[in-house]
């Protein structure tokens, strides 16, 4: 990422946070697209003159063309635009679900998508390279992993990521999406000022049922991003690359209890035993 520039939304906290982190440490130059103006601009004065911030609500379409055009302005070019931003969306049944909540769900989701690879086109057109990177989840794949609305909006960041890499493919550009499944932010806990205990204290709960054992951490997802937006990955495109520690593969098999209870070994089917 040595001398790349990189647009990252949502990069004020979570994973959108360690992913600034991470492509700042590998020499890139960021720009931070986040509405928590007090974690975004406190990030960048960390990081000193490579990171910028830039207020940006993701579902507006001005602030995503300024946020965009800042990148190009201050760093003169763009090489990756990570479309990460994102919030629990409307909970509840349907029934009692409002066209509002409805709405909100899919700007700040879906429509934050759109703007950002619509702004970003053109820009890396031109320049016929470019890497755009859209934040899933594993509530995309398959259902009871969020509430509806969250499900139907990032099963849409999926389609999108496909539609998006065929177009793009023409012009250098690849398109991806990563589907993390629970993740150690205050985005898990459902309260942006959640802390690191809050956070542990759900994430024993959610991790108990984790193949591997745990909720994934925040520098687990920032990994396959600088991956997917390295030319390490240049043969991958339209693609949703889950990261969930193995939670939507399935269970294991000796979890069936009538397994062990009614299979004999395989001994008993072959020839010589019998
Ligand atoms: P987080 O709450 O730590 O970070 C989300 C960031 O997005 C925050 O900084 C917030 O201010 C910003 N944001 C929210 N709405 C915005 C808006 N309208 N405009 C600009 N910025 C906005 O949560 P996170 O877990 O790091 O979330 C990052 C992405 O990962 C999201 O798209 C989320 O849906 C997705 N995700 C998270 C999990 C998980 O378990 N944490 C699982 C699957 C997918």
């Amino acid at each position: 990422m040595q001398d790349r520039v990189a647009v990252i939304t949502g990069g004020a906290s979570g994973i959108g946070a360690a992913t600034v982190r991470l492509f700042r440490d590998q020499g890139a130059r960021v720009v931070i697209g986040d509405r928590d103006e007090d974690r975004g601009s406190a990030l960048a004065a960390e990081l000193g003159d490579d990171v910028l911030f830039v207020p940006t609500d993701v579902s507006r379409e001005q602030d995503v063309a300024e946020l965009i055009a800042h990148a190009v302005d201050e760093f003169g070019q763009l090489d990756c635009l990570f479309n990460n931003a994102g919030f629990g969306g409307a909970l509840g049944p349907v029934a009692t679900t409002s066209v509002e909540d409805f709405d909100l769900t899919f700007d700040v989701l879906v429509k934050s998508v759109f703007l950002g690879v619509k702004h970003a086109a053109p820009v890396m057109s031109a320049q016929g390279r470019g890497t755009i990177i859209n934040t899933a989840s594993v509530a995309a794949l398959q259902a009871g992993w969020s509430p509806h609305l969250y499900m139907t909006a990032k099963a849409a960041v999926v389609a999108l990521t496909q539609s998006l890499a065929m177009e793009m493919a023409d012009v250098g550009v690849r398109v991806n999406a990563i589907c993390p499944g629970a993740v150690a932010t205050p985005l898990l806990a459902g309260n942006p000022k959640a802390t690191r205990e809050d956070i542990d204290r759900l994430g024993a709960t959610f991790g108990a049922s984790v193949p591997l054992g745990r909720i994934g951490e925040p520098i687990e997802l920032a990994n396959v991003a600088l991956f997917l937006a390295s030319d390490a990955s240049s043969y991958i495109t339209g693609q949703a690359i889950v990261v969930d520690g193995g939670s939507t593969t399935g269970k294991a098999w000796q979890e069936w209890p009538e397994f062990t209870r009614t299979h004999r070994p395989i001994r008993h089917h072959r020839p010589s035993d019998r």
